[in-house]
């Protein structure tokens, strides 16, 4: 089996993420691998030119505010395991383009993340795990997620 050096933990904060997390934290020990965790904020923006402006009220936040709550989010999630010397990104876009974005950019060797999460439970893979499985910019650990 490969000594992995970089590993990227897909968080997504679902149920599951805490199982997904401490498997990685488990690899990133045995191979003595730096360990990042990235959170992608998904957010659409109301392009629709019949959208009512009215319902743009508070409830809608800009992006900034989205990704600085994320990343708090992460923080706590990352000392809830203890971890030091981790990486915590943040992105704003879609899980399969800033996943793959971030293992190109960082040279990550593994990514872990969940068979599925929010996106597609009643599939055999989620759609982030299927496109990333397709993609292959690394290896890939599907953690199998209780449905
Ligand atoms: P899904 O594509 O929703 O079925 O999710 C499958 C797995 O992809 C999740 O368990 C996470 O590990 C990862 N994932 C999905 N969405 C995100 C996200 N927004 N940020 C980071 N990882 C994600």
């Amino acid at each position: 089996m490969s000594d992995y050096s970089h590993i990227l933990a897909a968080v997504d904060f679902s149920a599951s993420a805490d199982r997904i997390l401490s498997k990685a934290i488990k690899i990133a020990n045995r191979d003595k691998a730096k360990l990042s965790l990235l959170h992608v904020v998904e957010y659409m923006p109301p392009i629709d030119s019949a959208f009512d402006p009215m319902l743009t009220g508070n409830w809608m936040l800009d992006e900034d505010t989205l990704v600085e709550n994320a990343r708090q989010t992460l923080i706590k999630f990352s000392d809830r395991h203890e971890l030091k010397n981790v990486e915590l990104e943040v992105q704003l876009g879609t899980p399969k383009q800033e996943i793959t974005r971030y293992i190109e950019d960082h040279k990550c060797d593994l990514v872990i993340l969940g068979s599925h999460g929010r996106h597609g439970l009643n599939i055999l893979l989620g759609s982030t795990a299927n496109a990333l499985l397709h993609a292959m910019p690394c290896d890939i650990l599907t953690v199998k997620v209780e449905e």
